[in-house]
């Protein structure tokens, strides 16, 4: 069976995580515990959310021409994303969250980076590619305009998009209308639409599900009850099921169906890539 094809345009970035028992003070050094990095980015993980659920998964995005460049690159690789249209930008570093975590709380401090240079121009060389994906997915961690001239040409072109309008920014109601799908979590859905609800609107509502509209009416998935490890992600991988699910053809309710489950699993593990399931394993925890 050919796999549907996906296009995700967002960002790529690493998280450089610093466990510490105390903050330093102004003009202090302390002894950290450990340190990590894991790779991340709103648009890389709905990417390989997208493509370890069987989906033939495209990223447009750039890296900086740094080590974290050459390393997330090589991750999307790993997944059996194509990579073709991410492009390294001389002379800028990678988009970077340095995250400083102690027990009870964490710093960040989060550099852009070569995600900037996601613009309209960017994304109009790879319009070919664009427009031969079966849906389209897009975050808000690159900049404005490009989100609403991706917006444009799917909707002038009838390619679908799911919107995931995180971290939450507001758009012109014009780029709104031309939204399929849009997907914000509960404080997202507040901040950007207040009371008003739209049949494209998925509103992801955490360990209570989703919550949708069918056939006119407002109606819920209940999320799954199960043990909850670490929840960084699990918007992503919502976001990245769901675009594989409906790009197979499955009707609203079955995507999300297996978009809530493949979320449920993501909790369940460290990490928000590592903790991605397949879809064998979405297959049978439904069961
Ligand atoms: P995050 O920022 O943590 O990645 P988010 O705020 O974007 O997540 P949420 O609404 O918290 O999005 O979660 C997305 C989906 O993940 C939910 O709709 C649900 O399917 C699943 N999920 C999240 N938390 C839990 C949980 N504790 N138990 C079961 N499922 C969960």
């Amino acid at each position: 069976m050919k796999k549907p094809k996906i296009t995700v345009i967002g960002s790529i970035n690493m998280d450089l995580v610093t466990s510490t028992e105390i903050f330093p003070e102004k003009g202090e050094t302390v002894r950290g515990t450990t340190f990590e990095t894991q790779p991340g980015g709103k648009g890389a993980n709905q990417a390989v959310a997208a493509a370890r659920l069987g989906a033939d998964v495209q990223m447009i995005g750039c890296v900086g021409d740094d080590a974290f460049g050459e390393e997330l690159l090589t991750v999307l690789q790993k997944e059996k994303i194509n990579v073709d249209s991410v492009s390294t930008i001389p002379e800028t570093s990678s988009g970077l969250a340095n995250i400083i975590l102690t027990e009870k709380d964490n710093r960040i401090i989060f550099i852009s980076g070569a995600n900037e240079h996601v613009t309209p121009a960017f994304v109009s060389t790879h319009k070919e590619q664009i427009l031969d994906s079966e849906i389209v997915v897009i975050q808000f961690e690159i900049p404005k305009e490009t989100i609403e001239y991706c917006l444009a040409m799917c909707s002038e072109n009838n390619i679908p998009v799911i919107v995931n309008p995180a971290p939450a920014m507001q758009l012109s109601d014009e780029a709104w209308e031309k939204a399929t799908y849009i997907t914000p979590n509960e404080s997202e859905r507040a901040q950007l639409f207040g009371d008003e609800y739209e049949e494209k609107m998925m509103i992801t509502k955490g360990e209570a599900g989703v919550e949708f509209i069918e056939a006119g009416i407002k109606t819920n998935i209940p999320g799954h009850q199960v043990e909850v490890l670490d929840t960084t992600g699990a918007g992503d991988t919502f976001n990245g099921a769901l675009a594989a699910q409906l790009a197979q053809g499955s009707s609203l309710r079955e995507a999300l169906t297996f978009a809530n489950a493949a979320a449920a699993l993501s909790v369940q593990k460290l990490g928000a890539q590592s903790g991605m399931p397949t879809a064998e394993e979405v297959d049978q925890f439904l069961k």
